[in-house]
């Protein structure tokens, strides 16, 4: 129900700690999550791009499980993550069944507010494929589908495999994915669910609405119907669902959090 992601600035040396103006994804995402917990939600889980490539936790229940796991199983610094807030429409509220979902052998994550129409064809073409799946989600479906497409027509380009998903995807969706193979982009679409960009000074984020940021920056960008937004810690580029440029619409944030 909430969405939550952030890309800040590489760091100069190998093994410099990473955060960008004091930030590292996983607190930028955690602060968001727990700003969007307004809108109610079922699960919580977060994903973020490490040395060693994509790494996520996930719980059912309130953000402070989240958190308590996070304790027991911390994770590593990172410029790059997303962060979720799930309420339940297909698949009960069980840690399987929140997001992020991991594809393309774990090496993308995704997350989803919404509702996928055509998840039950989608889910059985992949599977007539060999794909399996670990939960009852119809985002889990989506995810397989941008890895499939990643790996195949989209060759390693992960806005390509977005847009492409996007094409057979049926609904209501706000999806976001990151990549470890493209470790400083986050890649975001939207069909009948909001999507908002925040920039920052060397470091971007997206929000399903601007409480997702509001702590780190008041300019925004919202998106429109049928639009997909690549951000990396400098740019933001917005296309629709072939690729063709497209324009959001750029506000400042003027009320007070
Ligand atoms: N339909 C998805 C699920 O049940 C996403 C629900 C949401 O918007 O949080 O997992």
């Amino acid at each position: 129900c909430g969405i939550v992601g952030y890309v800040g600035r590489r760091g100069g040396s190998a093994g410099q700690e990473a955060r960008y103006n004091g930030h590292s994804a996983l607190d930028v995402v955690l602060e968001g999550l727990r700003r969007l917990e307004y809108r109610g939600y079922d699960s919580a889980g977060v994903a973020v791009i490490t040395a060693n490539g994509i790494e996520s936790r996930k719980k059912s229940g309130k953000l402070t499980n989240l958190i308590s796991e996070l304790q027991a199983r911390p994770l590593p610094e990172s410029l790059t993550g997303i962060g979720h807030t799930r309420w339940a429409t297909h698949g009960g509220p069980t840690d399987r069944n929140a997001h992020p979902h991991l594809a393309d052998g774990g090496r993308l994550a995704v997350i989803h507010n919404g509702i996928i129409e055509n998840f039950a064809e989608l889910k059985h073409e992949l599977a007539a494929k060999g794909f399996e799946f670990a939960s009852e989600t119809d985002t889990e479906v989506a995810a397989a589908l941008i890895g499939d497409l990643f790996r195949g027509a989209a060759e390693g380009d992960l806005a390509k495999a977005m847009q492409l998903a996007c094409q057979r995807l049926e609904g209501a969706f706000t999806l976001l994915a990151i990549h470890q193979e493209q470790p400083d982009v986050v890649v975001a679409a939207r069909r009948n669910s909001p999507l908002v960009v925040g920039l920052g000074e060397g470091e971007n984020f997206l929000g399903s609405d601007v409480s997702g940021f509001i702590d780190f920056t008041r300019r925004a960008v919202e998106l429109g119907q049928d639009q997909i937004v690549t951000i990396t810690a400098e740019s933001f580029e917005i296309t629709d669902f072939h690729g063709r440029p497209a324009q959001g619409r750029e506000f400042k944030v003027d009320w007070d959090a």
